[in-house]
């Protein structure tokens, strides 16, 4: 049975604070079809500001709801269980369910501002969870059905999300230890982010995410190529404050966090 009893040393692996509920390891409704497990983003919709009960609330419900994991506001991560979660409800042909997806639920409603805490916490432990499992990231509100149903986890774009969980998946072997960058690692670097730059056969300029965030304009592959030159200059003079510079504001903070920390 595929179940994930690695999930608090993949998440403590990647330097995030843990708290594990009893039992975890032995918690689940039966496994997952597969060990490609992707990972499903929600809310609570719990009262704005810290919700601390949630966890508690969750195993209360566990035999009718009830996820996974659970990110507080500092980005605190709560395990609750290894095998399958009743979080997804009914999804979308194609889409992962309840047997393909860990679910993480964040202490958050429809309205409320993203501690930047909990949303660097939240990317980062997700792309270590994907670099195991080498599925890819979901929202609940992208993959129910039908359409509409759910609505959270409310105020994040799933592919501005899947870049910066991207970014920073890429990085992974990077963090494994304190090393200072590579020549090899730099041209990795740079090498991911021109990919991400590059327009999708078929995909008009105007729609292709990745392109409009480096860029940070629509339909200009000009001003994207140039920012990721600057990006891979900054990273080939080793300038931790050119690198963040070169980074535009729609990529992940934590990127530009992330690099400039192991560049510095
Ligand atoms: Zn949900």
């Amino acid at each position: 049975m595929t179940t994930a009893p690695w999930l608090v040393d993949v998440l403590r692996g990647a330097g995030l604070q843990v708290v594990e509920h009893d039992g975890w390891q032995q918690r689940g409704h039966g496994g997952f079809t597969s060990k490609r497990i992707d990972v499903v983003w929600h809310h609570d919709a719990s009262a704005k500001g810290d919700s601390p009960g949630v966890p508690a609330y969750m195993l209360r419900n566990w035999n009718t709801a009830g996820a996974q994991l659970w990110v507080d506001r500092r980005g605190v991560w709560y395990v609750l269980a290894a095998g399958v979660a009743y979080h997804a409800g009914r999804t979308l042909p194609g889409k992962p369910g309840n047997r393909q997806s860990l679910g993480v639920e964040t202490d958050h409603t429809t309205g409320e501002d993203w501690p930047p805490a909990l949303l660097a916490s939240l990317r980062l432990g997700t792309a270590a969870i994907l670099a195991r499992t080498g599925g890819e990231l979901h929202m609940h509100k992208t993959i129910c059905a039908p359409v509409g149903r759910k609505t959270d986890p409310d105020g994040l774009e799933l592919a501005a999300e899947r870049l910066a969980v991207r970014a920073l998946r890429a990085g992974t072997h990077l963090q494994e230890d304190d090393m200072p960058l590579t020549d090899d690692d730099a041209t990795l670097v740079a090498r991911k982010v021109w990919q991400l730059a590059q327009p999708t056969p078929g995909v008009p300029l105007s729609e292709h995410t990745p392109l409009t965030l480096l860029a940070g304009a629509r339909d200009d592959a000009g001003a994207a190529k140039g920012a990721v030159l600057a990006l891979a200059k900054a990273i080939a003079d080793d300038d931790a404050q050119a690198v963040a510079a070169a980074i535009p504001a729609g990529m992940a903070a934590a990127v530009v966090d992330e690099l400039a920390k192991r560049l510095a």
